[in-house]
Parts: structure tokens; C-alpha cells; sequence
């Protein structure tokens, strides 16, 4: 990149990834230099509080902003779908219209893939979605008795702790009803073991948190299609009454038909710098996959999208001052695991650690559940 002068970022998707990115750019820019931010959806939605509109300790509206907000930082926001992305040239098509960028940006997530197994749709709820948590919120007001089964749909999903958090969110609702003696909670994974690239300890603690709940865990089970009150696994079936699913993912289908994308439809970027093989493109977020030494890819999560925007945004406002990149992507990232009855679990650690990543799991505590009240609200408020 040798042009001098203005120059144009443009930032695809504004999700977690795209919004910290745009964020970061305009204040680190001075004002002639453009920063775009593209996104079908005209307004962002903090996913990992959909678990409290789940619980009805939230509603979808709350944990909501238009992405319209972000003009008022000077940032430009421009609504439409992208259906086509030319790396070489740096240009992204939105409804027809060609957006040029000196340096482009993509964080367009991971696309639901819930058409992957038939029924599930149509007879099983998500908590993943801001029009399924509050259906869901519904159905667990409204149950009596019978059995909740909450499935992981594919080994490969986003927020690998989000579905082992909703079986004990439900479990402790169903307490607080005095319905739980009446309402069975199983979960069901299609993955070997909860949180698997965590490593082995943090698995058998979380195991453990789901069994001190009696919540009965089967692993390995992957399910092939639901039908009314009834659930198909590649190796038999079970009665599922109200069936809760944390959906598969795909690659963006802007993403997997460019030429960024890998034989799997995914980008697979340099891990620490986030550059793509295409000069100043780069690929951030759920969008990118990035296999770990242990042969696992590093898990779908927004707390690694929110630190690779900031090594692209940094990087970027580097090569525009003729400067070196100040640093990458370490691979450090945590998590909360919220686990009802106002505690949650706190996981941490380093990801890219050789040879398996290392991470310490904190049992559930109050300062952890407030941790996270904490970082919604900073969030929603510093963001947009
Ligand atoms: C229920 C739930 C709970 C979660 N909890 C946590 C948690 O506690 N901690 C954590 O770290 N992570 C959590 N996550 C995961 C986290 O939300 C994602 O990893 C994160 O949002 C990824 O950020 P991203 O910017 O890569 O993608 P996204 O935030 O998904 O943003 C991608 C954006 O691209 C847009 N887009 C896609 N294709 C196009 C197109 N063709 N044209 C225009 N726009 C397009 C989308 O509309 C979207 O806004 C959770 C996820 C879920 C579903």
C-alpha cells in the first residue's frame, strides 16, 4: 500500500468484530480518511445477553441498538446486503453498488446452517436468535412437566460455553417456577465433551456443574432431524418434548464465494496479524477460522473478534502513517458461564499456547455474573 492521501476502510459486517474495528479506526484516524461500515442488518443485537432474554431477565429490545449510531462518530453506515467481495481489487458490491476500499475489513460472522438437520426449525426452539430467545421465553413460562432437551446441533457452533449456560439457566428457571421435580433437563452434545478446545479439566468441570444440577449429559451424540416429540441421533432416538438447540454454523455465503475463501468456505487468515493473502484484506471474527495446534479450530467467540478488531484497526492506522504494525493477535480470550441463581463460571486463558491451549475455569460466583451485567452494560453504552 504506497497511495498517499485520504483513504477509504471499509469495515463488512457490523456485528461485534465490525463495530470495535470502526470504533477504533475513527478515533485513531483523522476525519479526511472515510470509515464505512456495511451491514444488511440495520441494527446490532449483544448475542450473549440472548440468554437472559431466554430467562425473561431481558428483553430483545434491551440488548438492542440501531447501528445508525455510529454516524455520530463520524463513521458511515451503509445498510444493503453484500453479494460480492473482490479481494484483488479491493471492492465489496452492496445491492448493486461497487464500494472500493484502500483497506478492506471483513467480519460477516458465520452464517446460521439450522437447514442442515430436517425439523429443526420447524419443531425446535433457539435461544441463539433475538426471535427465538423470546419464544423460547415463552415456552419455558408456559411448561408443567415432561422433558427439555437442549442440543448442541453440530460439533462446530458459536460460543461453545452458550449451550451448557442455557441448560442451567433453564435448570435454575424451572426451580424458581417449583416446576423442576416435573420437568426433566438433558443435553444433549454433538461434540466428545463440553468446551473440548478448553481441555480436558475444563470439561469435567462443566460436567460436573451440570451434574450437581441433575442434568443428565450424553456426548457424542450428533442429531439428524426432529420431528413432533421426537429426536433422531446418528446412532438411535429419544422422545424430545421441548427441544432447545444451539444451531449449526456455515461460512457467510459472501465469504465462501469469493476467492478469500478456503476448500471449506471460511478465511483463513494469518493468526496473529489477521491478513489475508490479498494485500490490506484482512479477516476478523467468527468469519475466520483458525486452527489451533491441537487441530481444533479456535472457537467462534465475540471476545476473539473484539481483539483481532483491535490488531486490524491498530495495523491499519499504522500502515497509513508509514509506521510497523504495533503487535497481533495473542490468542488470550475468557468467558463467562452463566449458571443461574445470579453466579456465573469464569473461564481464561491463552488459545494459542503450544502445545493445547491452557485455561483455568473459576467456579460460579456473584462477581463473576456481575462481571458480565458489567461488560453488557459497557458495551451497549461505549459501542454505540
Ligand atoms: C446465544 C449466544 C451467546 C453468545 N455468548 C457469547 C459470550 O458470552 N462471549 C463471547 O465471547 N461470545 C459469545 N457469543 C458469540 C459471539 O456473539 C460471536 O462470536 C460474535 O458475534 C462474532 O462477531 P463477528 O463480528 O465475527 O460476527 P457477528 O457479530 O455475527 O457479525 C457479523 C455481521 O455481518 C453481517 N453480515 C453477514 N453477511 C452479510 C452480507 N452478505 N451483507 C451484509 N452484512 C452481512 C451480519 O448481519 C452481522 O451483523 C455468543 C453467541 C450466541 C449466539
Amino acid at each position: 500500500m504506497t497511495r498517499a492521501g485520504p483513504r477509504t476502510i471499509v469495515v463488512a459486517g457490523g456485528g461485534i468484530g465490525g463495530i470495535v474495528t470502526a470504533n477504533r479506526l475513527r478515533r485513531r484516524l483523522g476525519r479526511e480518511h472515510r470509515v464505512v461500515l456495511v451491514d444488511r442488518n440495520p441494527h446490532f443485537t449483544f448475542a450473549a445477553s440472548l440468554l437472559w432474554v431466554m430467562t425473561g431477565t431481558r428483553t430483545a429490545a434491551r440488548i438492542t441498538r440501531p447501528l445508525s449510531r455510529l454516524e455520530r462518530r463520524g463513521i458511515e453506515v451503509l445498510i444493503g446486503d453484500i453479494t460480492a467481495i473482490d479481494p484483488t481489487t479491493r471492492t465489496v458490491t452492496v445491492e448493486g453498488r461497487e464500494l472500493r476500499a484502500d483497506h478492506l475489513v471483513v467480519a460477516l460472522g458465520a452464517q446460521w446452517a439450522t437447514d442442515r438437520i430436517p425439523g429443526l426449525a420447524e419443531h425446535g426452539h433457539t435461544f441463539a436468535t433475538p426471535e427465538g430467545a423470546p419464544r423460547l421465553a415463552d415456552e419455558l413460562q408456559r411448561i408443567d412437566q415432561g422433558r427439555i432437551t437442549v442440543l448442541t446441533a453440530a460439533p462446530l457452533y458459536k460460543c461453545p460455553a452458550a449451550p451448557y449456560e442455557a441448560a442451567l439457566l433453564i435448570d435454575a428457571l424451572l426451580r424458581r417456577r417449583h416446576r423442576r421435580e416435573r420437568v426433566e433437563v438433558v443435553v444433549r452434545s454433538a461434540e466428545a465433551a463440553p468446551m473440548p478446545v478448553a481441555g480436558a479439566a475444563v470439561s469435567a468441570a462443566v460436567v460436573e456443574m451440570l451434574a450437581g444440577r441433575d442434568i443428565d449429559y450424553q456426548p457424542s451424540r450428533q442429531v439428524t432431524a426432529l420431528a413432533p416429540g421426537r429426536i433422531d441421533f446418528t446412532d438411535g432416538s429419544e422422545a424430545g418434548e421441548l427441544v432447545v438447540y444451539m444451531p449449526p454454523i456455515a461460512a457467510p455465503a459472501a465469504v465462501a464465494n469469493s476467492p478469500l475463501a478456503g476448500n471449506d468456505g471460511w478465511i483463513h487468515p494469518d493468526p496473529v496479524t489477521m491478513a489475508t493473502a490479498f494485500d490490506e484484506v484482512y479477516a476478523i471474527g467468527d468469519t475466520a477460522h483458525i486452527v489451533l495446534g491441537i487441530g481444533k479450530p479456535l472457537p467462534r467467540a465475540g471476545v476473539f473478534a473484539h481483539a483481532q478488531a483491535e490488531v486490524v484497526a491498530d495495523t491499519i492506522v499504522a500502515r497509513i502513517a508509514g509506521r510497523p504494525a504495533p503487535g497481533g493477535f495473542d490468542g488470550h480470550g475468557a468467558c463467562f458461564i452463566e449458571s443461574g441463581h445470579g453466579r456465573a463460571a469464569w473461564g481464561s486463558g491463552n488459545f494459542y499456547a503450544d502445545p493445547a491451549p491452557t485455561i483455568a475455569l473459576h467456579p460460579p460466583a456473584r462477581r463473576w455474573h456481575w462481571g458480565k451485567v458489567a461488560f453488557e452494560q459497557d458495551v451497549l453504552r461505549r459501542w454505540l
